[in-house]
């Protein structure tokens, strides 16, 4: 069992950003407003991640570990329609497999109003004071296994992977604050949009996380087909080709890797940057989830769209209609 949960381990995590990844992930299933991801050693070290979610109770810590142990989907009709970021119930049994795994929770409804701290290399529960929520400390990644270890690239690269990694979930949620913290120093901090338009709410994130220069660099895009929302922002024409491309799709909330979305965007610039470059572009898409399926890797970083035509036109068409080009 040990040997499974090393392997599966493998599929989910491959680098403390990864583990940034999952954790927060928990903590927005969790309904938390702030996360606070501290780091340490380019979080091959420490990755701490804090939320004010709704807690986990004393007896529910032990099985939040278990594998394929999942609050979060109850049957395969669930499954069809996942609202949830994660629902696979692997990552933290995973992470725990390679690393060493501290769950310190309190729950909201907390009868004895008490925090509960669970090691998971002893099995040891003990009392602990914190306010609701969670934090899940993992230290030394990959300590048992060396040879994965020595697949890590610098400290440096690692802790860049991280901050991308809580970037990825800043863009989405615009109504979570944010701060990302390394030995010590705060290296972001983006705070939650209050009392906001959404519109105006996106465009501070937007600034936050990708700097003032990205806005100015880009327009935006707002569209529905159907049962397909799409909002965003993508690399005004005449500013792309500068420094820093940068890439962003959400599905339902969650960061995907897109080929249809990524080729959708090529042919609306197509006549306007001659396919010389990614063009730089934020973009969230919200269909119906029945019409997505989100279990088809482990990380969840890959989607597959049930009508892959009409995401492509869509997505196409929006980005012809914010440049402000006549469709052919
Ligand atoms: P999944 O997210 O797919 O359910 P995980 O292994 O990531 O699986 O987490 C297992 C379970 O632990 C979750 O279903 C949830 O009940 C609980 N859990 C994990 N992290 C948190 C958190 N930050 N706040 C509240 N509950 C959590
Ligand atoms: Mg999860």
């Amino acid at each position: 069992d040990e040997l499974i949960s090393q392997i599966a381990a493998g599929e989910v995590v491959e680098r403390p950003a990864s583990v940034v990844r999952e954790l927060i992930d928990n903590a927005l299933d969790a309904g938390a407003r702030e996360v606070v991801v501290r780091l340490a050693g380019g979080g091959v070290r420490l990755v701490a991640v804090e939320d004010d979610g709704c807690g986990i109770p004393r007896h529910e810590l032990p099985l939040a570990l278990q594998r394929h142990a999942t609050s979060k989907i109850r049957d395969l009709a669930e499954l069809e329609a996942v609202a949830t970021m994660g629902f696979r119930g692997e990552a933290l049994a995973a992470i725990a497999s390679v690393a060493e795994l501290t769950l310190t929770s309190r729950s909201a409804d907390a009868a004895d109003g008490c925090a509960w701290a669970l090691q998971t290399s002893s099995g040891e529960l003990r009392p602990a004071a914190r306010p609701p929520g969670t934090t899940v400390e993992v230290r030394e990644l990959f300590f048992r296994t060396p040879a994965r270890r020595k697949f890590l690239k610098s400290e440096a690269t690692e802790l860049a992977h991280c901050v991308e990694a809580v970037r990825r979930h800043a863009l989405a949620r615009p109504d979570v604050g944010f701060a990302v913290w390394h030995e010590g120093r705060l290296l972001h901090r983006w705070p939650a949009a209050q009392a906001l338009t959404p519109e105006l709410a996106w465009q501070r994130r937007v600034a936050d996380a990708l700097g003032e220069e990205f806005l100015t660099a880009t327009l935006p895009v707002e569209a529905a087909a159907g049962p397909l929302r799409l909002r965003g922002r993508i690399v005004r024409p005449d500013a792309a080709g500068g420094r820093g491309e940068r890439q962003f799709a959400y599905v339902n909330g969650r960061f995907v890797r897109d080929r249809v979305i990524a080729h959708a965007v090529r042919c609306a610039y197509d006549d306007v940057l001659h396919g010389q470059r990614q063009p730089s572009y934020v973009l969230w898409l919200e269909l119906d989830p029945r019409t997505v399926d989100v279990n088809v890797h482990p990380t969840k970083i890959e989607v597959r769209f049930r009508d892959s035509g009409a995401v492509h036109q869509a997505v196409q068409h929006a980005l012809e209609a914010a440049l402000a080009r006549p469709r052919a």
